[in-house]
């Protein structure tokens, strides 16, 4: 009997471990589920998929908004920004260590991050599937040092940046 892990949905081999969904996912389940949630993530928003410019703030982020929206107008005000769960995760984290003031918001004043749900590791890997290198994003010391922490706890229980995350939309930090 193989000993590979299998997918979820349809038993077939799994390559990536959705920490969002609790679930294992082969190659077009996880593409599927990280498509639709960016897609659902405008929906909620009621940000049309039809006008609006990427910011750059997280590279990584910025080539996922850039395949999944090829073909967008970018002479509109709208702004997509690619902070991802980790950027968000930081930022709520810090709150609670250090009270520094939230620097991002997940909505703001023509301004929409639809990746705040959706990890650089899964982009990543997303990418890697496709046989594409994607670099991994630098930072500044204090966020690599909190992020690091973050990063060991979510080894060990994965989804903890998501309830992080969550918890500081609840409180209105992001
Ligand atoms: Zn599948």
């Amino acid at each position: 009997m193989d000993s590979y892990k299998t997918c979820a949905i349809c038993g077939r081999k799994a390559v990536f471990y959705s920490a969002y969904l609790k679930q294992e996912l082969c190659k077009k389940h996880f593409e599927r589920m990280l498509i639709k949630r960016v897609r659902s993530n405008m929906n909620l928003h009621k940000i049309k998929e039809s006008s609006f410019i990427f910011g750059d703030e997280n590279n990584c982020g910025k080539e996922f908004l850039k395949f999944m929206f090829k073909d967008m107008d970018s002479s509109s005000g709208e702004k997509l920004y690619s902070y991802t769960l980790e950027d968000f995760a930081v930022c709520v984290m810090e709150f609670f260590l250090f009270h520094n003031p939230p620097d991002k918001k997940i909505e703001q004043k023509n301004g929409f991050s639809p990746l705040f749900n959706v990890s650089e590791h899964e982009i990543i890997s997303f990418f890697k599937l496709k046989k594409k290198d994607i670099e991994h994003i630098t930072r500044n010391g204090k966020d690599e040092y909190v992020l690091k922490f973050l990063t060991e706890i979510e080894e060990r229980r994965p989804g903890g940046m998501i309830s992080l995350v969550k918890a500081g939309i609840k409180l209105g930090i992001i």
